[in-house]
C-alpha cells in the first residue's frame, strides 16, 4: 500500500486530495495546523483506519517515511495570508525547505501547489508557464506571491543541486465545498451573500476576470502531475480556462440561488489583478490529455449545496 503526506490537509483542498487518495487505496498522513483548515473538513475520513492525523506546522522539520509529498500547507485566500504575512512567507518558504529536506532524505516524489499568482498582475494573456510574471514585490499580495515564488525556486534549486523529484502545479482560482465561508474568496463570499438576500460585493467596477475551476478537476491534476516521469518537473498551470467577469459570476450566482440580493460596488484593492486566464496546453500534453471536465454552472450549483445546507445546520458561526 502507497503512503502520502498531505500537508494542509484539513484544508478546502487539501481535504479532498486525502479522500481521493483514500479512494485510491493510499495510505495518508493530513499533517495541519489548523490555521485555516478544520478538523470538520476531513471528519467523514476519520473512521478509515488508513488515514492519520497530524498536528504540525511545517516551518518546523518533520519526519516520515511515505512514498509521495504533497505540499498544500499555506493560507490561501487574501484576507488569510495577509493576517500574518510575515507567517505566510514562513509557511512558504520554511515549509517548502523542510518538506523538500524529507523528500530529499526519503527519496520520495514531491509536489507543490503554487499559484497562479506568480504572474501577478500579468501582461501576457494567457498565462503561459514560460511568463516570468509581474508581481509587485512591497504590496499586500506580496507575502503570498512572492513567498509562493521562493517555494518554486527552492524547488528547482533542490532538483537541480540534490536531485529531488519536484512537481510544481501552479493552480488557478478554485472553488467548491468545504472552502472556508468567512475567507473572503469571491465564490464562497457571493453565494453565502445571495443565500441570505445580503448584498453582493463587487470590489470595482466587476471587470477584473478570472477563471474559476472546480476542486475535483484540480485534484485529478494532482494525482496525475504525481504519476508523471520524473523528468516533468512543471512548474504546469492547472485551471479552467473558461474566463468570467466578476460581474458575469454575480449574475449567475443571483439567477441560480433565485437570490432578493442587489450588487454594491465596493473599492477595488490595491494590486488586484485586472485578468487572469490560464493556457492549459502544457497540463493537456504532459498529464495525458487532463482538461477540466466541470463547467462553472455544474460547480456552482454543488457549491451553492454545500453552503446551503451549512447555513441550514446551525453550525455556520462556528467556521
Ligand atoms: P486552505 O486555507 O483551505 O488550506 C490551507 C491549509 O494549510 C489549511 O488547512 C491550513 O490550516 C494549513 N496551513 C496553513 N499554514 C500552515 C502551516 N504553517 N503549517 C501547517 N499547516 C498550515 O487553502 P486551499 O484553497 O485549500 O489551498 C491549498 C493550497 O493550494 C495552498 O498552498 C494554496 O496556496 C494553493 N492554491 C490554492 C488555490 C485556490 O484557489 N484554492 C489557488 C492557487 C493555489
Ligand atoms: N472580489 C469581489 N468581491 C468579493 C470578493 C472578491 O469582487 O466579495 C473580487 C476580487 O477583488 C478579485 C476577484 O473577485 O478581483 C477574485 O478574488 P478572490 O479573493 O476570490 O481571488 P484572487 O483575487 O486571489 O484571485
Amino acid at each position: 500500500m502507497k503512503k502520502a503526506l498531505v500537508t494542509g490537509g484539513a484544508g478546502f483542498v487539501g481535504s479532498h486530495l486525502c479522500e481521493r487518495l483514500l479512494n485510491d487505496g493510499y495510505e495518508v498522513i493530513s499533517l495541519d495546523n489548523y490555521f485555516t483548515g478544520d478538523k470538520r473538513n476531513i471528519l467523514h475520513l476519520m473512521d478509515n483506519p488508513f488515514f492519520e492525523v497530524v498536528r504540525h506546522d511545517v516551518t518546523a522539520s518533520y519526519y516520515a517515511e511515505v512514498d509521495e509529498i504533497y505540499n498544500l500547507a499555506c493560507p490561501a485566500s487574501p484576507i488569510h495570508y495577509q493576517y500574518n504575512p510575515i507567517k505566510t512567507v514562513k509557511t512558504s518558504v520554511m515549509g517548502a525547505i523542510n518538506m523538500l529536506g524529507l523528500a530529499k532524505r526519503i527519496k520520495a516524489p514531491i509536489l507543490q501547489a503554487s499559484t497562479s499568482e506568480v504572474y501577478g498582475d500579468p501582461h501576457v494573456h494567457p498565462q503561459t508557464e514560460d511568463y516570468w510574471g509581474h508581481v509587485n514585490p512591497i504590496g499586500r499580495r506580496s507575502c503570498y506571491d512572492e513567498g509562493k515564488r521562493c517555494a518554486e525556486t527552492l524547488f528547482m534549486d533542490y532538483h537541480i543541486q540534490n536531485k529531488v523529484r519536484i512537481k510544481i502545479i501552479r493552480i488557478f482560482n478554485t472553488y467548491g465545498p468545504r472552502m472556508h465561508p468567512s475567507d473572503g474568496r469571491v465564490i464562497s463570499n457571493f453565494i453565502i451573500q445571495a443565500l441570505q438576500n445580503q448584498d453582493i460585493t463587487i470590489y470595482g467596477d466587476g471587470s477584473q476576470t478570472r477563471s474559476f475551476q472546480y476542486v475535483d478537476d484540480l485534484v485529478e491534476g494532482m494525482i496525475r502531475m504525481m504519476k508523471t516521469d520524473d523528468e516533468i518537473t512543471g512548474p504546469i498551470n492547472v485551471g479552467n480556462p473558461g474566463e468570467f467577469t466578476i460581474k458575469e459570476l454575480a449574475d449567475m450566482v443571483i439567477e441560480m440561488t433565485g437570490s432578493a440580493s442587489k450588487v454594491v460596488n465596493l473599492p477595488k484593492p490595491d494590486d488586484d489583478p485586472i485578468q487572469r486566464r490560464p493556457d492549459i496546453s502544457k497540463a493537456h500534453e504532459l498529464l495525458s490529455g487532463w482538461e477540466p471536465e466541470v463547467a462553472l454552472r455544474q460547480g456552482l450549483e454543488k457549491t451553492i449545496t454545500y453552503f446551503d445546507n451549512l447555513l441550514k445546520s446551525g453550525n455556520f458561526d462556528t467556521w
